[in-house]
């Protein structure tokens, strides 16, 4: 129904392929490639249907005795995330040892034992030029490398005061990577029907690190304080692909890529439960007059013309709610978020009028 091809103002964009009728469903993006459910909200929204019922706590846990940090909102749910999302049964336990590695450096930091590192990685007077950040990124590299070896980090003693305990916002960052890490080792070893998108799928949407670091300098320091967490936690047999190259690569596709999960019904007043990034769904553009709306129906995101698309015309959704805002402020607020000017038709005439 559409093609995804060169735009004239730079970038890929989805174009369709036919005319096509108000109200017709073009896309379902369902099993995100990674994603994950906000450490705040972890034990009141659904692992798997993302159901979230004012602040109640789900009862259904996974079987046996690990728990991975989810909660669910019924069996049926939890058998669904793991035929679905784990059918090799190889992203529980990292997940579980994410979850205990947490814990347990929490804990050690608040009995007051040292288990940081002694100081920040990114000192006060850093310049967060390019190349300074990438000559911090190589020293941070040589200095885990010593840890690659061990099978079990929180059972080894030389490592015991080297998991970082990690503040929420970093806990949330350290399942989303290793998430997509645990794809990549399984796409890698074909030890499994992958039925998501590839890395590559993944790898070739557009990276924001820059932008991202530019607005936020305290992410590099978060980072940072991932990767050398999950180097430290994730099981043996993931070592290989726990680089500082995909770890940046996940956390630069997260910023401006990911689809919020919005409590739902949406409304000003909603809160943002959780991040997921569908490949496919970020081949749509961002125009402030959409003719494509995204709606979340539990897991999947559905993407269902709002008026009757030409052959030939882009089909575009907006990323935010800010159709009803006035246009600097969509602009100033796309640039934020989304790091572009926007150059939507609405804009320029909007812009142009106003000139
Ligand atoms: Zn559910
Ligand atoms: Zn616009």
């Amino acid at each position: 129904m559409f093609a995804i091809q060169p735009t004239s103002y730079g970038g890929r964009g989805c174009f369709a392929s036919c005319d096509i009728p108000r109200g017709t469903l073009v896309h379902i993006a369902s099993t995100p490639f990674t994603s994950v459910i906000f450490r705040d909200f972890r034990k009141e929204v659904c692992a798997y249907c993302l159901a979230y019922d004012l602040g109640r706590t789900w009862k259904v846990r996974l079987r046996g005795p690990e728990t991975a940090g989810m909660w669910f909102c019924s069996e049926e749910c939890r058998d669904r995330w793991v035929k679905e999302e784990d059918p090799s049964r190889e992203l529980v336990p990292v997940l579980e040892v994410i979850e205990q590695a947490v814990a347990l450096a929490r804990r050690k930091l608040q009995n007051s034992k040292v288990t940081e590192y002694d100081e920040d990685f990114v000192h006060d007077d850093f310049t967060f030029q390019t190349e300074a950040i990438e000559s911090l990124w190589k020293h941070i590299d040589s200095l885990v490398m010593s840890t690659s070896e061990i099978d079990n980090p929180l059972r080894n003693p030389a490592l015991k005061n080297r998991v970082l305990a990690l503040e929420d916002i970093e806990y949330d960052s350290a399942r989303l990577v290793a998430v997509a890490i645990v794809r990549l080792y399984l796409e890698s070893h074909n030890t499994a029907i992958v039925p998501w998108f590839s890395w590559n799928g993944f790898a070739d949407l557009e990276s924001h690190e820059s932008d991202l670091i530019n607005r936020l300098s305290a992410l590099l320091e978060s980072h940072i304080r991932v990767f050398v967490f999950l180097k430290a936690v994730m099981p043996h047999k993931f070592q290989p692909f726990v680089t500082i190259a995909n770890v940046r690569a996940v956390l630069g596709r997260e910023a401006a890529n990911a689809f919020g999960i919005w409590q739902l019904p949406l409304s000003s007043e909603s809160e943002c439960l959780g991040s997921s990034i569908f490949p496919s769904g970020s081949y749509f553009n961002h125009s402030c007059d959409p003719n494509l709306i995204k709606t979340r129906i539990g897991r999947e995101m559905h993407f269902t013309t709002s008026r009757a698309v030409r052959e030939g015309e882009e089909i575009c959704i907006s990323y935010g709610m800010m159709v009803t805002m006035p246009v600097q402020a969509r602009q100033d607020l796309l640039q934020e978020q989304w790091y572009f000017r926007c150059g939507c038709e609405r804009c320029m005439a909007e812009l142009g009028s106003e000139a």
